[in-house]
């Protein structure tokens, strides 16, 4: 064993103790370093709570650590990158080893890749957090003319055997259960939900919040409702909590939408797996003991591994394949500005209040808002794909690159040409009608096509169609969206075109 001292980088989204990182760690010798930085907080406008999420749970971690007697420096609010603070340490303590884990942020990735370079004693370490490594995932892609999500889930399942039965087909006959899981709410509403588990400040975490409304009083977003899980005794609870009481009814209202219900049954565990608080095969080995415990439908339980084992694996997947690529792919050439009430929540349209108004109040909004509400309009107001990045990117507090970029890339805006998916996630109001009330109380008509009183969406929808008409009737999977604007007079689809030139010229006041 060597005597040298060796410096163990801990990342603030690698707040694992099993993290490979700590695989050989020597309390004698090593010694842990954490940066917290404020350039994290500012290259994107950051939502509050995003900031204090990740700097509470860094300290959290931190005194975990020094409960576990590591060795342990850490440097706090320091205003100079990550990457220029370790050159200064490594340079100041003359240290000839340092171990970290592979950034989930490629700009980080290369940033270290780059002071290895330079000084020859960096060793990055694969992390061990997730199922699919990078080799496997390299693998997988060698050969394959489409990449899609259900082959690749299908290899995991085997591969893990899980929902496998004995004779090795999926549990149920079927691989994939998502027919059954895009029920919207009932017409009265969503009934008694179960809240999600909040957890109370403590002092840590009150002092961050402290600290982020006087750093940072001007970004965005509010910190009055902050009860995310902060380290791993919370966020075990928060899994526990969700299993017994929202995961039943998690897969059959996954895609509902209502006004007042900013969580549904979602598990709001995003943030804590994004951190490493959670391991994912903990919450999927959590899963299948509730599914034989609870008699849970197979449905919903196959719906949510799903999203785990499958989207979330091949989300990371792709970003490590086709990074930088990926952060400036623009297949429709778009460059509208994004609208500012996407910053405020200060629009007409009922459905993008709701869930803005609520991603401001909370950095949550689950999926299908964030896909086929913010994500649908960005795409159909041809707002620029960088632009429509930053704003998850800064605005969710579960974001971090590798799982945020292919999600509004690849597949909110289809903006690297239908990569891994085979068609544009574009919807009218007509859809969010149906999963919703949002449009109950708006001045618009979701079935309105042009004039003062037609949805936006359902506007751009149509005038998206025309334009891409060509292109959508090139290939058999798309063909059938453009079957509807046959029925749509000529003169119509004038008015269509005419008055979608209007609002794509003033998108902001919308
Ligand atoms: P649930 O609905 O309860 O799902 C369970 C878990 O499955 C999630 O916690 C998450 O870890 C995983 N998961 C579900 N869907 C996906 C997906 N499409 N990709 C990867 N993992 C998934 N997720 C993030 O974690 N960070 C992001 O920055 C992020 N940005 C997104 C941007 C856009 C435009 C879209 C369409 C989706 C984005 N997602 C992101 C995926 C998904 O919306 C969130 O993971 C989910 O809403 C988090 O809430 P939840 O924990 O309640 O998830
Ligand atoms: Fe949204 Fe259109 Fe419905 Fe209004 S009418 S809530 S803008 S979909």
């Amino acid at each position: 064993m060597s005597k040298s001292k060796r410096l163990v980088l801990i990342l603030g989204d690698q707040l694992d103790l099993q993290s490979a990182a700590l695989r050989d760690f020597h309390r004698d010798t090593d010694e842990v370093i954490m940066i917290e930085s404020a350039n994290e907080a500012q290259y994107v406008w950051s939502h509050k709570a995003k900031i204090a999420l990740f700097l509470s749970a860094m300290r959290h971690f931190a005194q975990d650590l020094i409960e576990l007697k590591y060795p342990l420096t850490y440097i706090k609010e320091s205003t100079k990158p990550i990457v220029d603070v370790l050159r200064d340490e490594l340079q100041r303590r003359n240290i000839k080893h340092l171990i970290c884990v592979e950034p989930g942020e490629y700009r980080l990735k290369i940033a270290i890749e780059k002071l290895a370079q330079d000084c020859q004693i960096v060793e990055m370490r694969e992390d061990n957090h997730f199922y699919c490594s990078h080799e496997e995932f390299r693998q997988w892609v060698a050969n394959k003319k489409e990449l899609r999500l259900e082959y690749f889930y299908r290899l995991m399942r085997k591969n893990h055997q899980i929902l496998i039965d004995a004779q090795g087909n999926p549990e149920g006959g079927q691989w994939n259960f998502d027919q059954d899981n895009r029920k919207p709410y009932s017409k009265k509403g969503p009934g008694i939900i179960d809240e999600p588990m909040g957890f109370p400040l403590d002092a840590i975490t009150q002092e961050v919040i402290n600290y982020v409304e006087k750093t940072y009083s001007d970004h965005p977003g509010s910190l009055e409702n902050f009860h995310w899980p902060v380290n791993r005794k919370q966020a075990l609870k928060a899994l526990d909590y969700f299993i017994e009481y929202r995961l039943r009814n998690f897969g059959i209202y996954q895609d509902a939408m209502w006004t007042q219900t900013p969580f549904g049954w979602h598990s709001l565990l995003s943030s804590a797996l994004n951190l490493k608080l959670l391991n994912p095969r903990e919450v999927v080995q959590a899963v299948l003991a509730a599914w034989k415990k609870y008699s849970l439908d197979l449905a919903t339980v196959e719906g949510f591994i799903r999203q785990i084992l499958g989207w979330r694996e091949f989300v990371r997947g792709m970003y490590y394949l086709d990074m930088p690529q990926m952060a400036q792919d623009n297949y429709y050439s778009h460059t509208n500005s994004l609208p500012a009430w996407y910053w405020s929540g200060q629009t007409q349209m009922a459905c993008m209040k709701d869930t803005i108004g609520q991603t401001l109040k909370y950095g949550y909004a689950h999926h299908i808002q964030r896909l086929m509400v913010t994500g649908n309009f960005a795409l159909l107001a041809e707002v620029l794909p960088a632009a429509v990045s930053d704003w998850y990117l800064a605005i969710y507090v579960d974001a971090i690159e590798w799982v945020e970029l292919p999600n509004t890339v690849g597949m909110a805006l289809f903006a690297n040409g239908g990569r891994f998916t085979s068609k544009p996630y574009i919807a009218s109001g007509a859809y969010i009608k149906r999963m919703s009330n949002y449009c109950k109380d708006c001045q618009y008509k979701p079935d309105i096509r042009f004039g003062e009183e037609a949805c936006p969406v359902t506007t751009l929808y149509w005038n998206f169609l025309i334009k891409h008409r060509d292109q959508f009737e090139s290939s058999p999977r798309t063909r059938l969206m453009t079957a509807n604007l046959k029925r749509i007079s000529d003169e119509d689809q004038k008015e269509i075109t005419r008055h979608a030139k209007h609002l794509l010229a003033n998108l902001d006041a919308l």
